[in-house]
Protein backbone atom coordinates (compact mmCIF):
# COMPACT_ATOMS: atom_id res chain seq x y z
CA UNK A 1 0.00 0.00 0.00
CA UNK A 2 1.21 3.19 -0.84
CA UNK A 3 0.97 5.31 2.43
CA UNK A 4 2.21 8.27 3.30
CA UNK A 5 3.35 9.78 6.11
CA UNK A 6 0.18 11.76 6.63
CA UNK A 7 -1.37 8.65 6.60
CA UNK A 8 -3.24 9.26 3.50
CA UNK A 9 -3.25 6.11 0.94
CA UNK A 10 -2.29 6.66 -3.21
CA UNK A 11 -3.97 4.56 -5.61
CA UNK A 12 -4.57 6.76 -8.05
CA UNK A 13 -1.61 7.70 -10.98
CA UNK A 14 -1.86 10.64 -13.74
CA UNK A 15 0.15 9.64 -16.66
CA UNK A 16 1.52 12.13 -19.02
CA UNK A 17 2.23 10.27 -22.27
CA UNK A 18 3.63 13.27 -23.86
CA UNK A 19 4.76 16.84 -23.52
CA UNK A 20 3.39 17.93 -26.73
CA UNK A 21 0.33 19.48 -27.60
CA UNK A 22 -1.83 20.17 -31.02
CA UNK A 23 -2.93 23.84 -29.27
CA UNK A 24 -1.29 26.21 -26.62
CA UNK A 25 -3.63 27.32 -24.22
CA UNK A 26 -1.03 30.75 -22.41
CA UNK A 27 -1.95 29.22 -18.51
CA UNK A 28 -0.52 25.53 -19.73
CA UNK A 29 1.88 25.97 -22.35
CA UNK A 30 4.04 29.52 -21.67
CA UNK A 31 5.91 29.75 -25.01
CA UNK A 32 4.86 29.24 -29.13
CA UNK A 33 8.17 27.77 -28.97
CA UNK A 34 8.11 25.53 -26.25
CA UNK A 35 10.72 22.38 -26.83
CA UNK A 36 9.01 19.62 -26.31
CA UNK A 37 10.42 16.21 -25.47
CA UNK A 38 10.52 13.71 -28.34
CA UNK A 39 12.03 10.09 -28.93
CA UNK A 40 14.06 8.21 -26.50
CA UNK A 41 13.15 11.04 -23.83
CA UNK A 42 9.71 9.85 -23.78
CA UNK A 43 8.68 6.56 -21.89
CA UNK A 44 8.07 3.77 -24.58
CA UNK A 45 4.64 1.80 -24.74
CA UNK A 46 6.48 -1.04 -22.96
CA UNK A 47 7.84 1.62 -20.13
CA UNK A 48 5.00 2.97 -19.47
CA UNK A 49 3.44 -0.75 -19.00
CA UNK A 50 6.18 -1.75 -16.56
CA UNK A 51 6.29 1.73 -14.83
CA UNK A 52 2.61 1.30 -14.14
CA UNK A 53 2.63 -2.83 -13.39
CA UNK A 54 4.81 -2.04 -10.23
CA UNK A 55 2.32 0.97 -9.43
CA UNK A 56 -0.71 -1.38 -9.73
CA UNK A 57 1.49 -4.14 -7.97
CA UNK A 58 1.69 -1.52 -4.86
CA UNK A 59 -1.92 -0.52 -4.60
CA UNK A 60 -2.73 1.68 -7.36
CA UNK A 61 -6.04 0.85 -9.24
CA UNK A 62 -7.22 3.83 -11.29
CA UNK A 63 -4.86 5.45 -14.04
CA UNK A 64 -5.50 8.71 -16.19
CA UNK A 65 -3.61 9.43 -19.20
CA UNK A 66 -3.02 12.90 -19.84
CA UNK A 67 -0.38 15.10 -21.35
CA UNK A 68 0.59 17.35 -23.16
CA UNK A 69 -2.51 16.11 -25.35
CA UNK A 70 -2.25 12.48 -24.94
CA UNK A 71 -3.84 11.30 -28.24
CA UNK A 72 -1.08 13.18 -30.14
CA UNK A 73 0.99 9.88 -29.07
CA UNK A 74 1.52 7.94 -32.29
CA UNK A 75 1.57 4.97 -30.23
CA UNK A 76 -1.60 5.66 -28.35
CA UNK A 77 -3.51 2.55 -29.27
CA UNK A 78 -0.47 0.45 -27.99
CA UNK A 79 -0.05 2.42 -25.06
CA UNK A 80 -3.88 2.10 -24.05
CA UNK A 81 -4.37 -1.78 -25.10
CA UNK A 82 -0.81 -2.66 -22.97
CA UNK A 83 -2.33 -1.07 -20.14
CA UNK A 84 -6.00 -2.48 -20.58
CA UNK A 85 -4.35 -5.81 -19.74
CA UNK A 86 -3.76 -4.40 -15.83
CA UNK A 87 -6.54 -4.69 -13.25
CA UNK A 88 -7.44 -0.94 -13.42
CA UNK A 89 -9.80 1.99 -13.87
CA UNK A 90 -8.24 4.03 -17.19
CA UNK A 91 -9.68 7.37 -17.67
CA UNK A 92 -8.49 10.38 -20.15
CA UNK A 93 -8.15 14.00 -20.16
CA UNK A 94 -7.71 15.47 -23.74
CA UNK A 95 -8.37 18.59 -25.61
CA UNK A 96 -10.71 16.14 -27.88
CA UNK A 97 -9.27 17.40 -31.20
CA UNK A 98 -8.64 13.78 -31.98
CA UNK A 99 -11.20 11.47 -29.91
CA UNK A 100 -13.13 10.53 -32.85
CA UNK A 101 -9.47 8.94 -34.52
CA UNK A 102 -9.53 6.97 -31.26
CA UNK A 103 -12.80 6.91 -30.35
CA UNK A 104 -13.01 2.49 -31.06
CA UNK A 105 -9.33 2.43 -28.81
CA UNK A 106 -11.16 3.58 -26.11
CA UNK A 107 -14.48 1.32 -26.13
CA UNK A 108 -12.05 -1.64 -26.55
CA UNK A 109 -10.29 -0.88 -23.50
CA UNK A 110 -12.90 -0.36 -21.54
CA UNK A 111 -12.53 3.55 -21.19
CA UNK A 112 -16.01 5.13 -19.76
CA UNK A 113 -15.73 8.15 -18.46
CA UNK A 114 -13.63 11.55 -21.02
CA UNK A 115 -12.18 14.95 -19.52
CA UNK A 116 -12.37 17.34 -21.87
CA UNK A 117 -11.28 20.91 -22.08
CA UNK A 118 -12.78 23.84 -23.14
CA UNK A 119 -12.73 26.97 -22.66
CA UNK A 120 -15.24 28.73 -24.48
CA UNK A 121 -17.80 28.35 -26.58
CA UNK A 122 -17.45 31.33 -28.75
CA UNK A 123 -15.61 29.90 -31.88
CA UNK A 124 -13.54 33.40 -31.85
CA UNK A 125 -12.66 33.57 -28.16
CA UNK A 126 -11.58 29.24 -28.47
CA UNK A 127 -9.28 30.64 -30.93
CA UNK A 128 -7.73 33.47 -28.80
CA UNK A 129 -7.49 30.54 -25.65
CA UNK A 130 -6.58 27.83 -27.63
CA UNK A 131 -4.40 29.80 -30.89
CA UNK A 132 -5.90 27.17 -32.88
CA UNK A 133 -9.36 26.51 -34.95
CA UNK A 134 -10.81 23.90 -33.71
CA UNK A 135 -14.10 24.68 -31.70
CA UNK A 136 -16.19 22.82 -34.20
CA UNK A 137 -14.17 19.78 -33.99
CA UNK A 138 -13.77 19.54 -30.21
CA UNK A 139 -17.81 20.33 -30.30
CA UNK A 140 -18.36 17.64 -32.56
CA UNK A 141 -16.20 15.35 -30.46
CA UNK A 142 -17.87 16.05 -27.23
CA UNK A 143 -21.01 15.45 -28.97
CA UNK A 144 -19.64 12.01 -30.76
CA UNK A 145 -18.44 10.95 -26.94
CA UNK A 146 -22.02 11.34 -25.45
CA UNK A 147 -24.01 9.80 -28.49
CA UNK A 148 -21.57 6.68 -27.58
CA UNK A 149 -22.33 6.71 -23.63
CA UNK A 150 -19.17 7.81 -22.61
CA UNK A 151 -19.35 9.78 -19.12
CA UNK A 152 -18.08 13.44 -20.26
CA UNK A 153 -16.41 16.20 -17.77
CA UNK A 154 -15.80 19.48 -19.05
CA UNK A 155 -12.78 21.25 -17.36
CA UNK A 156 -13.19 24.74 -18.05
CA UNK A 157 -10.22 26.99 -16.71
CA UNK A 158 -12.04 29.70 -15.32
CA UNK A 159 -9.89 33.21 -16.30
CA UNK A 160 -10.68 36.72 -15.10
CA UNK A 161 -11.84 38.71 -17.83
CA UNK A 162 -13.06 35.44 -20.08
CA UNK A 163 -15.53 33.54 -17.62
CA UNK A 164 -17.40 36.26 -16.74
CA UNK A 165 -18.57 36.10 -20.23
CA UNK A 166 -19.71 32.65 -20.38
CA UNK A 167 -20.34 31.22 -17.56
CA UNK A 168 -23.95 31.10 -17.91
CA UNK A 169 -23.02 29.74 -21.25
CA UNK A 170 -21.73 26.74 -19.70
CA UNK A 171 -24.55 26.44 -17.25
CA UNK A 172 -27.09 26.30 -19.83
CA UNK A 173 -25.48 23.68 -21.54
CA UNK A 174 -26.39 20.90 -18.94
CA UNK A 175 -29.36 21.62 -19.03
CA UNK A 176 -30.02 19.60 -22.21
CA UNK A 177 -26.84 17.59 -21.95
CA UNK A 178 -25.73 15.38 -19.32
CA UNK A 179 -22.17 17.17 -19.34
CA UNK A 180 -20.33 17.50 -15.81
CA UNK A 181 -19.63 20.93 -16.46
CA UNK A 182 -16.43 21.83 -14.07
CA UNK A 183 -14.97 24.87 -13.39
CA UNK A 184 -11.30 25.01 -12.68
CA UNK A 185 -10.02 27.78 -10.47
CA UNK A 186 -6.92 29.41 -12.31
CA UNK A 187 -3.42 27.63 -10.89
CA UNK A 188 0.01 29.15 -10.88
CA UNK A 189 2.79 27.05 -12.62
CA UNK A 190 6.15 28.33 -14.53
CA UNK A 191 5.68 30.94 -16.95
CA UNK A 192 2.16 31.31 -17.07
CA UNK A 193 1.87 34.80 -15.94
CA UNK A 194 -0.51 33.92 -12.82
CA UNK A 195 -1.24 36.04 -10.08
CA UNK A 196 -3.76 36.56 -7.56
CA UNK A 197 -6.18 39.18 -9.06
CA UNK A 198 -6.95 36.79 -12.27
CA UNK A 199 -8.45 34.09 -10.11
CA UNK A 200 -12.34 34.06 -9.81
CA UNK A 201 -13.10 31.77 -7.00
CA UNK A 202 -15.57 29.28 -6.83
CA UNK A 203 -17.66 31.39 -4.46
CA UNK A 204 -17.69 34.00 -7.48
CA UNK A 205 -19.32 31.99 -9.52
CA UNK A 206 -21.48 30.18 -7.32
CA UNK A 207 -23.23 33.19 -6.35
CA UNK A 208 -23.68 34.03 -10.28
CA UNK A 209 -25.36 30.72 -11.04
CA UNK A 210 -27.43 31.14 -7.68
CA UNK A 211 -29.04 34.96 -9.25
CA UNK A 212 -30.33 32.50 -12.05
CA UNK A 213 -30.74 28.57 -11.55
CA UNK A 214 -31.61 26.73 -8.44
CA UNK A 215 -28.36 24.63 -7.04
CA UNK A 216 -28.46 22.05 -4.63
CA UNK A 217 -24.88 20.43 -3.19
CA UNK A 218 -24.46 17.09 -3.98
CA UNK A 219 -22.44 14.65 -2.24
CA UNK A 220 -18.78 14.69 -3.16
CA UNK A 221 -16.98 10.78 -3.55
CA UNK A 222 -13.89 10.40 -0.54
CA UNK A 223 -10.85 12.20 -2.96
CA UNK A 224 -13.11 14.02 -5.09
CA UNK A 225 -11.37 17.03 -6.37
CA UNK A 226 -14.39 18.54 -7.20
CA UNK A 227 -17.43 20.33 -5.13
CA UNK A 228 -20.61 19.28 -7.27
CA UNK A 229 -23.89 20.69 -7.47
CA UNK A 230 -27.04 19.58 -9.31
CA UNK A 231 -29.58 22.40 -11.27
CA UNK A 232 -33.15 21.61 -11.07
CA UNK A 233 -34.53 20.26 -14.00
CA UNK A 234 -31.33 20.21 -15.81
CA UNK A 235 -29.61 16.83 -17.34
CA UNK A 236 -25.63 18.00 -16.74
CA UNK A 237 -24.84 19.20 -13.12
CA UNK A 238 -21.63 21.47 -12.37
CA UNK A 239 -18.93 20.90 -10.42
CA UNK A 240 -15.81 23.64 -8.74
CA UNK A 241 -12.21 22.39 -8.39
CA UNK A 242 -11.28 24.87 -5.74
CA UNK A 243 -7.79 24.56 -5.69
CA UNK A 244 -6.92 27.85 -4.73
CA UNK A 245 -9.64 28.85 -2.35
CA UNK A 246 -10.22 25.18 -0.22
CA UNK A 247 -7.69 22.56 -1.32
CA UNK A 248 -8.31 19.03 -1.13
CA UNK A 249 -4.67 17.77 0.50
CA UNK A 250 -6.54 16.42 3.01
CA UNK A 251 -7.42 13.25 1.36
CA UNK A 252 -5.23 13.51 -1.61
CA UNK A 253 -4.47 9.84 -3.36
CA UNK A 254 -3.03 11.14 -6.53
CA UNK A 255 0.43 10.47 -7.95
CA UNK A 256 1.83 11.74 -11.25
CA UNK A 257 4.53 10.45 -13.87
CA UNK A 258 5.79 12.57 -16.26
CA UNK A 259 6.20 11.93 -19.89
CA UNK A 260 9.87 11.56 -19.44
CA UNK A 261 9.12 8.80 -16.47
CA UNK A 262 9.89 11.47 -13.49
CA UNK A 263 7.52 10.67 -10.49
CA UNK A 264 6.20 13.70 -8.54
CA UNK A 265 4.11 13.13 -5.30
CA UNK A 266 2.18 16.18 -6.22
CA UNK A 267 0.87 18.50 -8.59
CA UNK A 268 2.69 21.64 -6.54
CA UNK A 269 5.70 19.97 -5.68
CA UNK A 270 9.58 20.43 -7.21
CA UNK A 271 10.69 17.09 -5.98
CA UNK A 272 10.70 14.04 -8.85
CA UNK A 273 12.30 10.94 -8.94
CA UNK A 274 13.64 9.37 -12.20
CA UNK A 275 11.85 6.38 -12.67
CA UNK A 276 12.16 5.92 -16.33
CA UNK A 277 16.48 6.43 -16.15
CA UNK A 278 15.83 3.59 -13.22
CA UNK A 279 14.26 0.92 -14.82
CA UNK A 280 16.53 1.29 -17.72
CA UNK A 281 19.22 0.73 -15.73
CA UNK A 282 17.43 -1.80 -13.83
CA UNK A 283 17.62 -0.52 -10.31
CA UNK A 284 14.47 -0.93 -7.87
CA UNK A 285 11.67 0.81 -8.78
CA UNK A 286 9.71 0.45 -5.90
CA UNK A 287 11.93 1.61 -3.38
CA UNK A 288 12.18 4.50 -5.24
CA UNK A 289 8.58 5.10 -5.77
CA UNK A 290 7.87 3.98 -1.74
CA UNK A 291 10.55 6.85 -0.44
CA UNK A 292 8.63 9.47 -3.00
CA UNK A 293 5.42 8.75 -1.35
CA UNK A 294 7.23 8.95 2.05
CA UNK A 295 8.75 12.66 1.25
CA UNK A 296 4.99 13.79 0.01
CA UNK A 297 4.32 17.39 1.46
CA UNK A 298 1.24 17.83 3.80
CA UNK A 299 -0.47 20.24 1.79
CA UNK A 300 0.12 21.97 -1.80
CA UNK A 301 3.80 20.61 -1.87
CA UNK A 302 4.79 22.42 -0.02
CA UNK A 303 5.28 25.45 -2.07
CA UNK A 304 1.97 27.12 -2.21
CA UNK A 305 -0.17 28.87 0.64
CA UNK A 306 -3.73 28.61 1.78
CA UNK A 307 -4.34 32.09 1.08
CA UNK A 308 -3.60 32.28 -2.32
CA UNK A 309 -3.40 36.31 -1.96
CA UNK A 310 -0.44 35.38 -0.66
CA UNK A 311 1.63 33.23 -3.12
CA UNK A 312 4.59 34.47 -4.80
CA UNK A 313 4.47 33.03 -7.90
CA UNK A 314 7.92 33.81 -8.97
CA UNK A 315 9.13 32.08 -6.26
CA UNK A 316 7.52 28.71 -6.88
CA UNK A 317 9.79 26.24 -8.05
CA UNK A 318 7.87 23.35 -10.37
CA UNK A 319 7.33 23.11 -14.28
CA UNK A 320 5.28 24.24 -16.66
CA UNK A 321 1.70 22.74 -16.52
CA UNK A 322 1.89 21.30 -20.17
CA UNK A 323 5.55 19.82 -18.58
CA UNK A 324 3.83 17.69 -15.50
CA UNK A 325 0.22 16.32 -17.01
CA UNK A 326 -2.69 17.54 -15.75
N1 LIG B 1 -4.44 18.39 -23.27
C1 LIG B 1 -5.36 17.84 -22.35
C2 LIG B 1 -6.44 18.83 -22.00
O1 LIG B 1 -6.28 20.01 -22.28
O2 LIG B 1 -7.43 18.40 -21.42
C3 LIG B 1 -4.72 17.28 -21.09
C4 LIG B 1 -3.65 18.08 -20.41
S1 LIG B 1 -4.15 19.62 -19.66
C5 LIG B 1 -2.61 20.10 -18.95
C6 LIG B 1 -5.11 19.04 -18.28
C7 LIG B 1 -6.01 20.05 -17.63
O3 LIG B 1 -5.23 21.02 -16.96
C8 LIG B 1 -6.89 20.80 -18.60
O4 LIG B 1 -8.23 20.66 -18.23
C9 LIG B 1 -6.44 22.23 -18.45
O5 LIG B 1 -7.51 23.11 -18.61
C10 LIG B 1 -5.91 22.25 -17.04
N2 LIG B 1 -4.97 23.34 -16.77
C11 LIG B 1 -3.82 23.61 -17.44
N3 LIG B 1 -3.22 24.70 -16.91
C12 LIG B 1 -4.00 25.12 -15.89
C13 LIG B 1 -3.92 26.19 -14.94
N4 LIG B 1 -2.91 27.03 -14.95
N5 LIG B 1 -4.90 26.32 -14.02
C14 LIG B 1 -5.94 25.44 -14.00
N6 LIG B 1 -6.08 24.40 -14.86
C15 LIG B 1 -5.12 24.25 -15.79
FE1 LIG C 1 -2.63 21.57 -24.67
FE2 LIG C 1 -4.35 20.82 -22.77
FE3 LIG C 1 -2.35 22.50 -22.21
FE4 LIG C 1 -4.30 23.37 -23.75
S1 LIG C 1 -4.51 22.71 -21.60
S2 LIG C 1 -2.07 23.65 -24.14
S3 LIG C 1 -4.86 21.54 -24.81
S4 LIG C 1 -2.13 20.41 -22.79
Amino acid sequence: MLLDSFQRVHNYLRISLTDQCNFRCTYCMPEENYHCHSGEELMSPNEILKLTEQFVKMGVNKVRLTGGEPLMRKDFSEILSLISTLPIKITLTTNAVLVDKYLDDLKKAGVKSVNVSIDSLNEDVFFEITKRNQFHRVWNNILLLLKNDFEVKLNVVAMKGHIEKEFLDFLNLTKIYPLEVRFIEFMPFSGNGWNSNMVVTASEMLNWANQSFSLRKMDDLPHATTKKYEIEGHLGSVAFITTMTSHFCGDCNRLRLTAEGKMKNCLFGKDEVDLLSALRGNESIESLILESVQKKHQTLGGQLVSDFHKIDANAIENRSMIEIGG
